[in-house]
């Protein structure tokens, strides 16, 4: 059962519309460049390792570790108001790239350092679905 809340929503543009695409599907998926390998996150028009713009969306393991995190007690908005506290969470991920997210699954007091994460997948509208990260 997926819950719908109100609340800020990412809004998907030429340069982030696969990622969001991808994860609506419960796929999670970095830009890859053709010519080093290199994964990056978030997305750029040109490989920031190289510069080339042989970019191409292809599906990542899901699988890091929390790299650094947060615990939010006072609600940024009336939309939040529920979720306090919660993890703001900076996930390496096997790939190379970090990206912010949130915790799942894990209470903020268990939060630590370098605990392996595995991606997992919120829906928060009939349109959004946001890639969040759960203990292994
Ligand atoms: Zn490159």
């Amino acid at each position: 059962m997926s819950e719908i809340i109100e609340r800020p929503m990412p809004t998907p543009d030429a340069a982030t519309g696969p990622y969001w695409a991808a994860a609506h599907e419960g796929r999670f998926v970095m830009p890859r460049c053709n010519d080093c390998g290199k994964y990056h996150f978030y997305p750029h028009p040109l490989c920031p390792h190289c510069s080339s713009a042989k970019l191409e969306w292809v599906a990542v393991s899901g699988c890091g570790k929390l790299y650094s995190y947060t615990v939010v007690h006072r609600a940024p908005s009336k939309a939040f108001a529920d979720e306090v506290p919660y993890v703001v969470a900076v996930v390496e991920l096997e790939e190379g790239p970090r990206l912010m997210s949130n915790l799942k699954g894990c209470a903020p007091e268990a939060a630590k350092i370098g605990m392996p994460l595995k991606v997992a997948f919120r829906k928060l509208s009939e349109s959004v679905t946001l890639p969040v990260f759960e203990p292994q």
